[in-house]
């Protein structure tokens, strides 16, 4: 039971937009008192904003400041480097706070299921991102030894791959990439990037302004086949205005002629991919078309972006087909408490829609524990236990002045590219840089 003017305790687990919109919500939505712990396992909050939307989209990268702010309202704390279900349980949370929310995301990517994707050369899109990104996850170059390159996928993180990898480097050298990636791109031969989808042009999932981005890019030449857009028709008449829109897109490529630009950007559609060719790494993709025939594009780097996954946190309910936690109205079904667990973001809806969309998500899943607040309240917890926990577990949280210092260091080392910030790819570095004990 809590006591009068004690706060509803709330920990939510996982720092991304989902997180941070979930805790700004409650302490804009509460009228009594609140406090939020908001968990990640990285030192750092903003999930796959930090880690996701591309360096070179500097606008959407701006939401960081209203997510930062949120951060610091007076009921939420920042609590990075626990990973929760290995660090701490699920049921370590529950004995401390009235109620958690999950909102870790699904940041794992789906495999295509062909021979040969195993193949050195074929990549999954969430590890090429993760490595652009400056994610400590991954600790080894993507080396970009090819000049003709796949991207399999019709959905934005496959365009956001493509023009990472066809850009000009030295318009990436603006953003804050880490240096060994800015090295890799401006070493790279590559000259094609063939993007290729199992669905026609009206099928794609791109969103129009970044699709136009791609054929105005400097030095590279965007190229679509016209007999993809024949079996259309009447591109006027397409009634929904996001098809109709792509399709003019690649209009306009299919009727542009090759200006000798350096490198090429080729869409293929009603293609399938069905084997990744070569012998000791990736020499070729062989698709299917819809009439049963088959061809083959020569690459030597294969990028799989055909969508990303949930996976089951220890002791919550998973929908494993789908990849979600189940909710009701953001309640967790078939969880430890009848009322105590809820979820929103990636981890409850599956990665469809943009940030905004987590905000409103996170407001839903606010008003749920709030209205649940009297039941939540009854429920016995320990405040502070989990703290207690990690300190005899050996593990240091990273709070919001750890946060801020790796934030300073960041932008100090920008400084010494012209740009605002360059991002610590490394989880020791991003930990001394928390701890102030960086160089
Ligand atoms: C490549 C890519 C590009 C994108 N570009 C755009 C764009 O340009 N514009 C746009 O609007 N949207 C974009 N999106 C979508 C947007 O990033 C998502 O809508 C949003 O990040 C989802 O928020 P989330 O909080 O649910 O998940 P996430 O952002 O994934 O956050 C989840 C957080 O949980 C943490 N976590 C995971 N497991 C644990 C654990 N066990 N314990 C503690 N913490 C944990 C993670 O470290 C992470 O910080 C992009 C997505 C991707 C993948």
């Amino acid at each position: 039971m809590t006591g009068e003017g004690e706060p509803l305790r709330v920990a939510v687990v996982g720092a991304g937009p989902a997180g941070i919109y979930l805790a700004e919500a409650l302490s804009n939505q509460a009228d009594g008192p609140v406090a939020v712990d908001v968990f990640d396992r990285l030192p750092t909050p903003m999930g796959l904003l930090r880690y996701g939307v591309a360096p070179d989209h500097l606008k959407m990268k701006n939401l960081g400041t209203t997510l930062q702010r949120a951060l610091e309202l007076d009921p939420v704390r920042f609590v990075g480097n626990v990973n929760v279900g290995y660090d701490v349980t699920v049921a370590d949370l529950l004995a401390d706070y009235h109620a958690v929310a999950y909102t870790y995301g699904a940041a794992v990517d789906r495999k295509l299921g062909i021979p040969g994707e195993d193949l050195p050369g074929s990549v999954a899109a969430t590890h090429f991102v993760n490595w652009y990104s400056g994610h400590p996850d991954i600790a080894d170059d993507v080396i970009l030894d090819a000049e003709s390159v796949v991207v399999i996928g019709l959905g934005n993180v496959a365009l956001d791959v493509a023009r990472v990898l066809i850009r000009d480097p030295e318009e990436m050298a603006t953003t804050d990439i880490p240096d060994n990636v800015l090295q890799r791109l401006r070493e790279s031969p590559i000259r094609e990037v063939h993007i290729v989808g199992r669905r026609g042009p009206e099928a794609a999932k791109f969103t129009i302004k970044e699709l136009r981005e791609m054929g105005e890019l400097a030095g590279v030449d965007a190229v679509c086949d016209p007999a993809y857009l024949d079996a259309l028709g009447d591109i006027e008449a397409i009634e929904e205005k996001e098809v109709r829109r792509n399709v003019e897109v690649f209009k306009d490529w299919s009727t542009r002629t090759l200006t000798g630009a350096p490198r090429k950007v080729i869409m293929h559609f009603h293609s399938t991919p069905t084997e990744l060719l070569g012998t000791d790494r990736v020499e070729a993709i062989r698709f299917t078309k819809p009439d049963g025939s088959t061809y083959d594009i020569p690459a030597q780097l294969v990028f799989r972006s055909v969508g990303y996954f949930g996976i089951p946190l220890p002791g919550v309910p998973f929908d494993d087909k789908n990849g979600v936690i189940p909710v009701v109205d953001h309640r967790v079904q078939g969880g430890t408490v009848e009322i105590g667990e809820y979820a929103a973001g990636w981890i409850m809806r599956g990665p469809t829609g943009v940030i905004g969309t987590n905000r409103s998500d996170a407001k839903g899943a606010a008003t749920a524990i709030l209205a649940d607040r009297e039941t939540l309240e009854a429920r016995d917890v320990t405040p502070g236990s989990v703290f207690k926990l990690l300190d005899e577990r050996g593990i240091t949280p990273v709070l919001m002045d750890g946060w801020n210092a790796i934030d300073a260091a960041e932008i100090r080392k920008g400084g010494t590219r012209g740009n605002a910030r360059i991002k610590i790819a490394v989880l020791e570095d991003l930990l001394a840089a928390a701890a102030g004990t960086d160089a």
